[in-house]
C-alpha cells in the first residue's frame, strides 16, 4: 500500500510487467512503421514516463516532441474540450503517434486526433499505456495499448492524484 495525499493506493501493475509490455508495443511500432520515420508526439504531463521508456525501445528513425493540452469549459453537451499547447513541429504529412498516459472517455484523445487531422497529418495513430473501456464515450481507435482496465483511479508511473504520485515506479489504483 501507498499513501498519496490523503488517499491509500494498492498495487495494480508490477514495474516489471510495465517494462515488458511497453517492449512490446515499442516492437510493435517498429515493425509498423519500418521505412518510416514516425513523429511522436508525447502529451505532458502523465505519458513522460511512458514515453521514456518506450522511445528507448524504438529502433527506427523517428522525431519526438511534447505537448501539453488545457481544457476549458464548454456548454456543450460533449463537456470539456482541449486545446493543444505547444506544438512545434509542422504535422503536415506526418506519420504521428500520439504517446499518452491514460484513455478514460476518449474526449482528450477524439480532441487531439481531430486537430492532428486538421493540421494534415499523413496518418495519425495512438500509443496509450492504460485504457479503460467501461469509460469510453468518444469512439476514438488505439492501436497500441499497454493494459486494459477496470474503470478504477490510478496513479503512479507518471500519472497523478491531485499532483502528486508521479515518481513511483509501478501503477497503483485507489483502495476502497
Ligand atoms: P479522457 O479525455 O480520456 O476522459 O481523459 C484522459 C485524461 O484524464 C488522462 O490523460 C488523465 O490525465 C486523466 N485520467 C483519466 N483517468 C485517470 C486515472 O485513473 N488516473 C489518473 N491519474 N488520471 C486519469
Ligand atoms: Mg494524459
Ligand atoms: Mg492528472
Amino acid at each position: 500500500m501507498v499513501t498519496v495525499k490523503d488517499k491509500v493506493f494498492a498495487p495494480f501493475i508490477e514495474k516489471e510487467q510495465l517494462a515488458q509490455r511497453i517492449a512490446e508495443l515499442a516492437d510493435k511500432i517498429n515493425t509498423d512503421y519500418a521505412g518510416r520515420t514516425p513523429l511522436l508526439v508525447v502529451v505532458l504531463n502523465g505519458a513522460f514516463l511512458f514515453a521514456a521508456d518506450l522511445i528507448r525501445h524504438i529502433t527506427i528513425p523517428c522525431e519526438v516532441s511534447f505537448i501539453r493540452l488545457a481544457s476549458y469549459a464548454q456548454t456543450q453537451s460533449t463537456g470539456r474540450v482541449k486545446q493543444v499547447l505547444g506544438l512545434q513541429e509542422p504535422v503536415a504529412g506526418r506519420d504521428v503517434v500520439v504517446v499518452e498516459d491514460i484513455v478514460d472517455t476518449g474526449l482528450t484523445m477524439a480532441q487531439l486526433v481531430q486537430q492532428l487531422w486538421e493540421q494534415e497529418a499523413s496518418s495519425v495513430e495512438i500509443a496509450t499505456l492504460l485504457y479503460k473501456p467501461e469509460a469510453i464515450r468518444e469512439s476514438v481507435t488505439l492501436r497500441y495499448v499497454g493494459f486494459e482496465i477496470q474503470n478504477r483511479f490510478v496513479v503512479g508511473f507518471g500519472l497523478d492524484y491531485d499532483g502528486q504520485g508521479r515518481n513511483l515506479d509501478a501503477i497503483y489504483v485507489l483502495a476502497n
